[in-house]
């Protein structure tokens, strides 16, 4: 009775759990997968899910590309895995580094390889770390982030991931600093306007600044929407209030765009969507379409002629991982940009985004929707108990994780963060597969509304 289609399909939107002995998965009643097909994933027993969150956020390109699988192959049959040390690697390896510098916002830059995001957020920790000693300012560590932001889950990502479960582990580290989250609808003061909010985040930097002296900062880590603290994007004209105070202080700002890099927001980065532009990106998921694990830290001009001169002060930059830059990923990489940008997603990101944002604004009409949050086609909307006063529900009553289980009862997988739930459907859906999600959440939020309203 251990084959997998005999294992029941039984959901449970739990938290993070992530073990995935047998034991747990028949306990918690897991749902098991086995395939995949557009923006559908199929279980053991043959049911079908509208994944409106990409898996986590990374397959863009959905379960069942054919080029992508292909260009994986055909690298495979080549030369199936290498590093990127000791003055070797692959040419799959020395053509993305050159489409990724061509695709950034930079004129010119420095690409390193990861497996992961968080491991992209540790590495460029590291990097600044290395280029403080080297340039005889050994003090200058510390990392500013916000509240709510998330960067990964390795020591130097987790400490700075503004999210209350890292105290479990004693995080963050000395020297992470949490800035404001950046969310006006809930951080906003009574009739603070947008301006106004955007002004008292600017304000907060320059203090935080001052009073940790600028010569100790080594750099603030943004994402351009926060992804995972529950869609939030930044109130109106924040990047361009921050981005010159962090430039007068010489404090690197690095644009985290692990969710919103190759489209998400409707243009290539995030950053573009938000006109600023960074000194560094640390980029993953959407890189590969999540074909593959990979992440990539691409530093702009400044910081990748400072890490020249470092290594030829002091020594090379002694770090990486035996997969970096590895053929297989870097491969599928050249074809995912390809297929992102030439092959037509992005175009649907942004001809879906009017619909994809109609569909979330005529939900927050419901007297139990605080708010609809979201830019292209990442997007949340926000459970509250009151709408006038924006009070939460209970958070006992877990209303976002019984909205998410109901979903799934409906078929479509959404997440729930906090008190919202979050959409962030893969870039090859169709209009009739995103009135299906819409039809299939309006349902579910009803159900679970009558239950605890
Ligand atoms: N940065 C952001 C903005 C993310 O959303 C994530 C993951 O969701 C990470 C970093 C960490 O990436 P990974 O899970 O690949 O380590």
């Amino acid at each position: 009775d251990t084959a997998p289609t005999s294992w029941p399909a039984r959901a449970e939107a739990s938290s993070f759990f992530g073990f995935t002995d047998l034991p747990s998965v028949r306990e918690r009643g897991t749902v098991v997968l086995t395939r995949g097909e557009g923006p559908y994933v199929i279980d053991s027993e043959g049911r079908r899910y509208l994944d409106a969150n990409s898996g986590l956020w990374n397959m863009v390109a959905g379960f069942d590309h054919a080029g992508l699988a292909q260009a994986a192959k055909a690298q495979y049959d080549r030369f199936p895995g290498y590093h990127s040390f000791f003055g070797r690697m692959s040419d799959q390896t020395v053509m993305l580094s050159e489409k990724l510098v061509e695709v950034s916002p930079f004129p010119r830059g420095r690409v390193f390889y990861t497996n992961s995001g968080s491991e992209a957020n540790d590495t460029l920790v590291k990097m600044l770390w290395f280029l403080g000693r080297a340039e005889g300012a050994p003090e200058r560590r510390k990392i500013l982030t916000r509240v709510n932001g998330y960067h990964g889950v390795t020591v130097a990502a987790a400490s700075m991931t503004g999210k209350p479960y890292n105290a479990l582990f004693g995080l963050p580290l000395p020297g992470f600093l949490h800035l404001t989250c950046p969310h006006y609808w809930r951080e906003g003061g009574p009739g603070e306007s947008e301006a106004a909010f955007t002004a008292r985040l600017a304000d907060e930097l320059e203090e935080v600044i001052a009073r940790e002296g600028a010569e100790t900062i080594a750099g603030f880590f943004a994402e351009p929407v926060i992804g995972a603290g529950g869609v939030i994007p930044p109130p109106e004209g924040y990047f361009q209030a921050i981005g010159p105070i962090l430039k007068r202080h010489g404090i690197p700002l690095i644009s985290d765009e692990v969710i919103c890099g190759f489209g998400r927001t409707g243009e290539v980065w995030g950053c573009e969507s938000y006109d600023f532009t960074p000194d560094a990106i640390v980029a993953s998921k959407a890189l590969t379409a999540g074909y593959f694990p990979m992440g990539a830290v691409i530093l702009g001009p400044d910081l990748a002629d400072r890490m020249q001169a470092a290594s030829e002060a002091v020594e090379e930059f002694p770090h990486g991982f035996t997969a970096s830059g590895h053929p297989v990923g870097c491969a599928i990489a050249l074809k995912a940009i390809d297929v992102i940008l030439n092959e037509g997603l992005l175009d649907n990101v942004r001809a879906l985004t009017p619909q994809f944002e109609a569909g979330l604004a005529r939900l927050a009409e419901h007297r139990n929707i605080g708010e609809w949050r979201g830019r292209g086609l990442m997007g949340a909307l926000e459970a509250v108990a009151d709408k006038a006063t924006k009070t939460p529900f209970p958070a006992e009553l877990s209303v976002s994780e019984r909205v998410a289980n109901a979903c799934t009862d409906h078929g479509l997988i959404c997440r729930p963060l906090g008190q919202s739930i979050v959409l962030c459907p893969p870039f090859i859906m169709t209009e009739a597969q995103m009135d299906e999600m819409f039809e299939k959440l309006e349902a579910s939020l009803e159900r679970v509304f009558a239950e605890v309203a």
